[in-house]
């Protein structure tokens, strides 16, 4: 028995009183069975789109994707989408399905969904109806396609994508036959929009299992990203351990915490060999490629811009004895984007023979520097000055570009620690400047 909200019972109980099955279905009955906490309900019944509608009246029922047989009805104030049951079709371009068919049988429904891990029913009358044994599976900690995987990639190219992520994320491993039907038609995901597979990529690496799907199936990985196919085979510099450029890109990638921008820094961050150019070369083409993948994925600009500003910091070497320089660097790219160029570094280290660990103990003490500097609110930019524009007005300045150009001067001062960040040591330095700057 599972606790469910107010409006999700509600919704089944109504259907069910009018003669219908109802089921919660998906991702919520599978999570729940793993015993977390489920973040989105789905709803299948034997109603149709029209009978649910009729169901529902008196509700607020907006037609989400009537075609798709999905409606979703306000209940209490929250949406509860209520999908009628379908039957599988054929698909011919790899995606959609040439016909939507509705069927009165669960069983129907459930056939047509991807994972077996996906295909369990529940009802807090009838409890699990679950007729592909995806209740054993997540027992077994197993990614298996309901019914046969070639067929099932064929129809829909996005699934062979799903079944990859979903082992990431769940850790979870894929069963022998989805596995090689994933290797077999990999040449599938060519077809499917880049935004589909950005936002299952973005999922996979984030995913617990990242590192394991990254390897196992680097021939899917290369079809996505073929920048990252040249890493194959490609001897690193330091020669460590006979590990080829892809295995330390997909190490790295392990060492960072599961956020989107660093996985995402770490997947790029080494797209070319760092021989023959010179470094600032290979840095600016490093990036060069980042971005293009990123563009070429869709991904947000403010995303790629984050991800491309790790990459190339990552490059820059970082002094962790220089106070003024980590908090030059910190004032130039934020405090909170260099923490994280430590973090990618980090992980840049620790996926590179043992050999170069000591460089953990100095990016340690450049973390701990920065934490400090957080912690003691020390001026970064020129809103942390104990002056503004109307101080510097205040001592006779004409407003105008002078004043912005003398607050960074200021803000400079205080970083080197000439100027102690206070009103009267700060308006000093500031008349004694403003004469090179009218
Ligand atoms: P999560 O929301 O955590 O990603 P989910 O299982 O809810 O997991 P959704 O993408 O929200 O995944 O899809 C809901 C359900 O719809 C799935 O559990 C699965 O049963 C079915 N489904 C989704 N996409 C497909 C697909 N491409 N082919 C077959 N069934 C699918
Ligand atoms: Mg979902």
């Amino acid at each position: 028995m599972f606790e469910l909200p107010f409006e999700i019972n509600y919704t089944l109980n109504k259907l069910s009183e009018a003669g219908y099955e109802a089921y919660l279905v998906g991702g919520a009955v599978r999570d729940m069975l793993m015993g977390k906490p489920a973040h989105d309900y789905d709803v299948t019944t034997s109603a149709t789109p029209d009978e649910t509608k009729l169901v529902f009246d008196g509700h607020k029922v907006i037609e989400t994707g009537i075609r798709h047989g999905t409606v979703t009805v306000i209940v209490g104030g929250y949406p509860v989408e209520i999908t009628s049951f379908r039957r599988e079709s054929t698909y011919s371009d790899g995606r959609h399905p040439d016909v939507v068919t509705f069927s009165r049988r669960l069983e129907d429904d459930l056939g047509r969904r991807d994972l077996t891990v996906n295909a369990i029913a529940y009802s807090p009358v009838t409890g699990c109806a679950d007729p592909y044994g995806g209740i054993s599976d997540i027992e077994n900690r197993l990614i298996r396609c309901v019914g046969d995987p070639n067929e099932r990639f064929a129809e829909d190219h996005l699934r062979l994508l799903r079944a990859m992520r979903f082992s990431a994320v769940l850790d979870f491993t894929i069963d022998e036959k989805t596995r090689a039907a994933i290797h077999e038609n990999k040449s599938y995901i060519t077809t499917v929009s880049q935004e589909r597979i950005f936002s299952e990529l973005c999922r996979l690496i984030c995913g617990i299992n990242a590192k394991n799907i990254l390897h196992e199936y680097s021939d899917v990985i290369f079809l996505l990203i073929p920048e990252l196919a040249v890493q194959k085979g490609c001897e690193r510099e330091y020669g460590d351990n006979g590990r080829d450029l892809y295995e330390h890109t997909v190490n790295c990638l392990s060492y960072t915490e599961p956020l989107l921008h660093l996985r995402l820094a770490a997947l790029l961050h080494d797209t070319v060999k760092p021989s023959g150019a010179d470094s600032e070369d290979v840095s600016r083409i490093r990036n060069t490629i980042a971005e293009n993948v990123l563009r070429r994925l869709r991904c947000s600009t403010a995303l790629t811009d984050t991800v491309c500003r790790l990459i190339r910091y990552n490059d820059v070497p970082i002094d962790h004895t220089d106070m003024v320089g980590l908090k030059r660097l910190a004032s130039k790219i934020g405090i909170k984007t260099l923490k994280d160029v430590i973090k990618l570094k980090r992980a840049d280290v620790l996926a590179e023979d043992p050999r170069h660990y000591y460089r953990l103990n100095e990016l340690n003490a450049a973390y701990d520097a920065l934490c400090e500097i957080e912690e003691n609110g020390v001026a970064l930019q020129v809103r942390d000055l104990a002056v503004g524009g109307n101080d510097l007005i205040g001592i006779g300045i004409r407003p105008g570009p002078a004043i912005g150009k003398l607050l960074r001067a200021a803000l400079d001062a205080v970083i080197s620690g000439d100027v102690d960040n206070e009103k009267g040591p700060l308006l000093r330095f500031i008349s004694g400047k403003a004469a090179e700057f009218e």
